[in-house]
């Protein structure tokens, strides 16, 4: 069980690493060559409990920007939906050894977790990085006051709150 062929290979020449991710033992690592699309901070209940915390950031990817350098086989998958480990998309990525999250990925789209980035110290984290929303935040356990837009659900289909 691996990635798919949507992702650049370790022999694409026009590959050139922005980014720099890695799970926390190290195991899993990947590069990506451009800003995100978006960002943005979810507040669903899945998001919370799978990730042990008030809500989720999520940088948002194209895959073909995406370049694994280590720990392909590391990887482990599983579905929300079903509530079950399973490879079938979308799923969440995370590393067998550590068990930390690595991404939620979809058929075209990679979305990462910029907690995993290497920012320096202290961490210096790019303006494309910085959220521009909140979704489901209806769901919150926590509010946050920020001037961010907060939509109930998906941002644009849902109550703007
Ligand atoms: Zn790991
Ligand atoms: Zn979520």
């Amino acid at each position: 069980m691996g990635l798919g062929p949507e992702y650049a290979s370790e022999g694409d020449a026009n590959f050139v690493a922005l980014y720099s991710a890695r799970c926390h033992c190290g195991a899993v690592r990947y590069d990506v060559s451009a800003d995100p699309v978006d960002a943005k901070l979810c507040h669903c209940a899945d998001c919370r409990v799978l990730h042990g915390a008030p809500m989720q950031w999520a940088a948002i990817f194209e895959k073909r920007h995406v370049r694994f350098s280590a720990g392909v086989a590391a990887l482990r998958f599983y579905s929300a939906a079903t509530r079950r480990e399973s490879a079938k998309l979308p799923r969440k990525v995370g590393c067998a050894r550590c068990g930390t999250w690595i991404a939620d990925e979809g058929r075209r789209m990679w979305l990462a977790f910029p907690e995993l980035f290497e920012w320096g110290d202290p961490p210096r984290v790019p303006a494309a990085f910085r959220p521009t929303c909140h979704i489901f935040y209806g769901s919150r356990v926590l509010d946050v006051a920020d001037r961010l837009p907060k939509w109930a659900g998906h941002k644009d289909r849902s109550q703007r709150l």
